[in-house]
C-alpha cells in the first residue's frame, strides 16, 4: 500500500481539532458537511495512490526539459489536469457563479497536502492554475472572466504567476517588462520572464500567464507595477486560437522538483505580443499578493508534505532495518542476542520524533492559516478582520517554518538510513533535493523574516501579535485543566513572554530609526516566533487528544491520541529550548553584520 501520509492525522487535524465542518453553518458552505468533505478527501487519496505516487521516483529520473522549442514533461501531468479539470478542484474554493465549487480553502490545503504528499512534482500545475484563474476571478473584468477562466478551470489551459526576471528577483520593483498602450485598450507586452513554474507543456493547449508589467512611462518602484493577463496563444473571435508571440526559450535544470518545469518565457520577441490587464493600472503587485499569499501558503504545504512523506519512508525504514543491539544489561557487546531493529534505538526514535513534530505541527499551522482565511472571507462580519490580521501574521511563518525545518527534518529522515539514504535506490535523497526549494521560492526566508518582523508583528500597532497571544492565552487556560498537561501550558507562556520581551528589545533600534539594526537578525526572530508558534499548536493538539482520552469520546485507538501528547512533550523537551539561543543571540548588543561597523570583514 502506498504509504506516503496519514489519514487519520490529516482527519484529527481537520475534525478534532479545527471542527471544520463548523464552517458548514456559514451560508457560503452550506451545501457540504463532514461525510461530504470526507468522500472528497478519500477520492483524492485514491486517485494520489494510484496515479501519483507511482510515478513520483519516474518523473525524477525522466526530468522536465527543454527540445524543439518547447517543453518535455512526463505524460502523467496531462492526466492530473484532466483529472482535476473533472473533479472541479482546479476551482475549488472559488464561486458557484464562477464556475467554481464554493469549497473552504481549508479542503483546499488538504486535498494539496494529500497530492503534494504522493508526488510533490505535480500539484503545482493545477495550484498555479488556479491561482492565476483566482486572479482574474477577483480582479478580472466580466469579458476576461468569459474568456479564460472556464478553459483553466476545465484543465485544459493552464495558468502561470510572471513576476521574476533576470534582474529583479527578491526585488519586484526594479522589473522592467513593459506594457505599450494600444488602441483597442490591450497592450503590447515586451520583456522576459525566468523560473516560470509550469509555463509550458504538451498537455494543455494554452496557457495564461498572469505577468507583472510597468506600463509605458509609469512610475518607477512597485507603485508603477501592473498586472496583464497574456496567453501563449490569444483566442479570436471565431474561438480559435493564434499565437501570441510568447516564447518559450528554455527550461532550467534543478537539483530537485524535476518533473516540475521551470520556464524562462520571452514576450514579445516579435512585437506582437498582446496583453490585456487585470483590474486599474498600477494596482498589480498588490492584486499579485492574492495569488503570492495562497502560494506561500502553498508552499509551506508542500514542504510539509515532502517532509510527511520522508518521515513515512524512513519510519518504515527504522521499522524492518536489523542493527545493533539494544544498550540495556551489557546488551550491546552481546553477540548471542538477536540484532534489534534500528526502531528501538533512541537516537532514531529522536530523529522519528523531530520528524513526527516537525511535520505535524506544520501541518496543523497551515490548517489553522487555511481556516483563518475562509473565516477572513466568509466568517461572520463581525469577526473577518480578526482572522484576516491573524493569517497575515502567520503567513510568513507558516511559509518559513515548515521550508527550514522541513530540511532538517528530511535530512534526519535521511540519516536513518544511514548509507542506503544517500543512495538513489532509496527515496529520501529525491526528498531530499525536492524540498530545498521551499525556503527559497515565493520570498526566500530572509525576505519572509524581514516581512514578518517589520511589517507583520508591527501592524496596526502590533493588533496581530495581540490577537495570537490571545489564542495562545486560551489555549494554555484548556491545557492546564489537565494535571499532566500544566507544566508544558506553563513553559509556553514563559515562552510567550520571553518573546514579547526580546521584540520590545528589538523595537528599540525601530523607534531610534536604526532600522537596518532592527531588521538585520529578523531570521532568528522568525526561528524565535516560529518555535512559540508551533508549541501552540503542538499544546492544542494534546490537549484535544487528552480531552478525547478522559471522555472515552475516541474516533482513532488509545495509542493514536497517546502518541499526539508524546509528540508534544518531544517538541517541548527538545525544540522549545532553542529559545533561549535565540534570545540570548537577539538580545546581545554586539552587531556584527552591518556594513559600516564591520566593513573589513569581507574585505
Ligand atoms: C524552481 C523555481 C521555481 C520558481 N517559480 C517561479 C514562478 O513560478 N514565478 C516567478 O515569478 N518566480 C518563480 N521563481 C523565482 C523565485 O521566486 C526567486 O528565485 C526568488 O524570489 C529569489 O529571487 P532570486 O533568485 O533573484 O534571488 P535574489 O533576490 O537575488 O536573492 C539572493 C539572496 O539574497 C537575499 N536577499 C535579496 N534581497 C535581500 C534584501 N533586501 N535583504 C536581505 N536579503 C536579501 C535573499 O534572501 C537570497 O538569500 C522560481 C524559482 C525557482 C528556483
Amino acid at each position: 500500500m502506498a504509504n506516503y501520509m496519514n489519514m487519520d492525522t490529516l482527519k484529527f487535524i481537520l475534525h478534532e481539532l479545527l471542527e471544520m465542518e463548523k464552517l458548514c453553518t456559514l451560508p457560503r458552505f452550506a451545501e457540504y458537511d463532514k461525510d461530504s468533505f470526507n468522500i472528497i478527501l478519500d477520492s483524492t487519496k485514491d486517485f494520489a495512490d494510484k496515479e501519483m505516487f507511482p510515478v513520483f521516483r519516474e518523473m525524477d529520473e525522466q526530468a522536465a526539459h527543454y527540445k524543439d522549442g518547447g517543453i518535455v514533461v512526463h505524460p502523467s501531468v496531462g492526466k492530473m489536469m484532466r483529472f482535476a479539470g473533472e473533479n472541479g478542484s482546479i476551482g475549488i474554493t472559488q464561486n458557484y457563479e464562477d464556475g467554481g465549487m464554493q469549497m473552504p480553502h481549508t479542503m483546499g490545503s488538504a486535498l494539496s497536502f494529500i497530492a503534494q504528499a504522493a508526488n510533490n512534482s505535480m500539484p503545482g500545475y493545477t495550484g498555479l492554475t488556479a491561482g492565476a484563474a483566482g486572479l482574474i476571478v477577483s480582479f478580472g473584468s466580466q469579458e476576461l472572466k468569459d474568456k479564460f477562466v472556464p478553459k483553466m478551470f476545465s484543465g485544459e489551459w493552464g495558468g502561470t504567476m510572471c513576476l521574476t526576471e533576470p534582474q529583479a528577483g527578491s526585488s519586484l520593483s526594479d522589473i522592467t517588462t513593459t506594457a505599450y498602450p494600444q488602441e483597442d485598450g490591450s497592450y503590447q507586452i515586451k520583456g522576459q520572464k525566468i523560473f516560470i513554474s509550469g509555463g509550458d507543456h504538451p498537455y494543455c493547449e494554452n496557457f495564461v500567464h498572469l505577468v507583472l508589467a510597468r506600463i509605458e512611462g509609469a512610475p518607477k518602484g512597485t507603485k508603477g507595477i501592473s498586472l496583464f493577463v497574456v496567453p501563449k496563444n490569444r483566442p479570436t473571435d471565431s474561438g480559435s486560437l493564434e499565437s501570441n508571440d510568447v516564447i518559450t526559450a528554455g527550461d532550467f535544470q534543478k537539483m530537485g522538483q524535476r518533473g516540475y518545469c521551470t520556464t524562462h518565457l520571452v514576450f514579445g520577441e516579435n512585437n506582437n505580443c498582446q496583453g490585456w490587464l487585470v483590474g486599474t493600472e498600477h494596482r498589480g503587485l498588490k492584486y499579485m499578493f492574492q495569488m503570492m499569499n495562497g502560494a506561500r501558503i502553498e508552499v509551506g504545504l508542500t514542504a510539509t508534505s515532502i517532509a510527511t512523506a520522508a518521515y513515512h519512508a524512513s519510519l518504515q525504514y527504522a521499522k524492518e532495518r536489523p542493527q545493533g543491539r539494544r544498550i540495556q544489561s551489557g546488551g550491546a557487546k552481546n553477540i548471542n542476542q538477536e540484532q534489534t531493529t534500528i526502531i528501538n534505538h533512541p537516537d532514531v526514535r529522536r530523529m522519528l520524533l523531530l520528524q513526527r513534530a516537525v511535520t505535524e505541527g506544520s501541518l496543523s499551522l497551515l490548517m489553522h492559516a487555511s481556516m483563518y482565511q475562509d473565516l477572513a472571507e466568509h466568517g461572520e462580519e463581525a469577526e473577518r478582520e480578526r482572522y484576516h490580521d491573524l493569517l497575515e501574521l502567520l503567513t510568513p511563518i507558516a511559509k518559513t517554518y515548515p521550508s527550514e525545518m522541513g530540511l532538517d527534518s528530511v535530512s534526519n529522515g535521511l540519516q536513518i538510513l544511514g548509507g542506503y539514504g544517500f543512495c538513489t535506490d532509496f527515496p529520501l535523497q529525491q526528498y531530499y533535493r525536492d524540498i530545498r526549494i521551499s525556503a527559497i521560492y515565493e520570498g526566500t526566508t530572509g525576505i519572509q523574516s524581514m516581512d514578518l518582523l517589520g511589517r507583520k508583528v508591527v501592524m496596526k500597532n502590533g493588533a496581530a501579535m495581540k490577537l495570537l497571544t490571545k489564542e495562545i492565552i486560551e489555549c494554555i487556560k484548556a491545557a492546564s485543566n489537565y494535571d499532566d498537561l500544566k507544566p508544558y501550558a506553563e513553559e509556553l507562556k514563559t515562552a510567550s513572554k520571553d518573546l514579547e520581551k526580546t521584540l520590545m528589545h528589538l523595537l528599540q533600534f525601530a523607534m531610534k530609526g536604526e532600522n537596518e539594526r532592527f531588521i538585520a537578525d529578523a531570521t532568528i526572530f522568525m526561528q524565535m516566533m516560529s518555535n512559540v508558534v508551533l508549541s501552540w499548536q503542538w499544546l492544542k493538539m494534546a490537549t484535544v487528544a487528552k480531552t478525547a482520552l478522559v471522555t472515552g469520546n475516541m474516533v482513532y485507538d488509545t495509542a493514536f491520541y497517546e502518541n499526539k501528547i508524546h509528540t508534544m512533550r518531544y517538541f517541548f523537551k527538545y525544540e522549545l529550548p532553542k529559545n533561549l539561543a535565540c534570545k540570548a543571540t537577539l538580545i546581545r548588543p554586539e552587531s556584527l553584520t552591518i556594513v559600516e561597523e564591520n566593513k573589513h570583514i569581507f574585505a
